[in-house]
């Protein structure tokens, strides 16, 4: 594979000076319009590419809307196995997402909240009991019945963009991790914009490449990008938002969720003793941290009030 999967356009006045290319071509960053990415590690069916421009990580190639929506198929896709409970995972969401919580009732009020990619309505849950409206969106019907029947929730199944939201009815919108699964986000951040009071507040959770360090796929990436700081800000600001904090966090981690939640891992216990590379394991741990690197990254943004 070529370095350069599109080459800069020459400047005509300045023959070898090489000029940023903005446009809508198939291959343009669909944050800032650029068309020269670089490769990162490629090699396998799907890899990702970096924008030179502004630094988005993109899945390539794109998968096609299809293959992407097949992966949400309920026999395909699901947070835990199928024969699973998923209230087993409760205790560890109820820890996080009652940390996100306080969090946001520091800048919002309570009232109406949608969550973006519910799954199984674990956050609309703590957002009930605390008071909230709360409604879900959820591209798998399993998870969404579940919500609605576990929870008492309310969750429309499919894509934001078909739920039909009336302007301005939201207080708060929250996706987590789930902005990086969206083939389209500045439509969807707009999307958002509409949807959300002209007081209210988006909070926007996205893993960091460190969580997924595997950058090459056989099958669908379900990962199509991945954000940092400046490019969420960025996206963010394009869709007539002002960003007002980031987070930068451990991620998700079951690990230290679950020892919060005062739960033990029988996996990460038998992994310890079977493992022989364990002891390379908790050395890069330390490095990661000493050096400072987030798996996650969380932006709080407002509408920008005259856009
Ligand atoms: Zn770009």
């Amino acid at each position: 594979m070529d370095m350069l999967l599109r080459g800069r356009e020459e400047d005509a006045r300045e023959p070898g000076v090489l000029r940023p290319v903005r446009g809508s071509a198939p291959n343009s960053c669909r944050l800032c319009g650029y068309v020269l990415h670089r490769p990162v590690l490629p090699g396998g069916r799907f890899g990702y590419v970096r924008c030179e421009h502004c630094g988005l990580l993109v899945v390539h190639p794109f998968p096609e809307t299809a293959d992407l929506l097949s992966c949400y198929d309920d026999r395909a896709h699901s947070p835990v196995h199928p024969a699973d409970d998923p209230s087993r995972e409760l205790p560890v969401h109820r820890v996080r997402f009652d940390e996100e919580l306080d969090r946001i009732e520091w800048f919002a009020r309570r009232g109406r909240i949608l969550d973006i990619g519910c799954a199984w309505g674990f956050f609309l849950d703590r957002c009930k009991r605390r008071g909230w409206e709360a409604q879900g969106v959820e591209l798998s019907s399993v998870e969404a019945r579940y919500a609605r029947q576990r929870f008492g929730v309310e969750v429309f199944t499919g894509p934001l963009g078909d739920a039909g939201f009336p302007d301005r009815h939201f207080d708060v919108v929250t996706l987590w991790h789930v902005f990086e699964h969206i083939p389209a986000p500045l439509a969807t951040l707009v999307e958002i914009r509409r949807i959300l009071k002209p007081d209210g507040l988006t909070v926007i959770a996205v893993p960091t490449p460190i969580s997924a360090p595997d950058y090459v796929f056989q099958a669908v990436p379900l990962h199509l990008f991945y954000f940092n700081e400046t490019t969420l800000a960025r996206a963010l600001r394009q869709s007539g938002f002002r960003p007002i904090q980031t987070r930068k966090g451990g991620g998700t981690g079951g690990a230290a969720l679950m020892k919060k939640a005062g739960i033990r891992d029988p996996r990460s216990l038998i992994a310890r003793h079977v493992n022989l590379l364990w002891p390379l394991k908790r050395i890069l741990q330390h490095v990661r941290s000493a050096v400072n690197l987030h798996k996650e990254i969380t932006v709080y943004a407002v509408p920008e009030s005259g856009s």
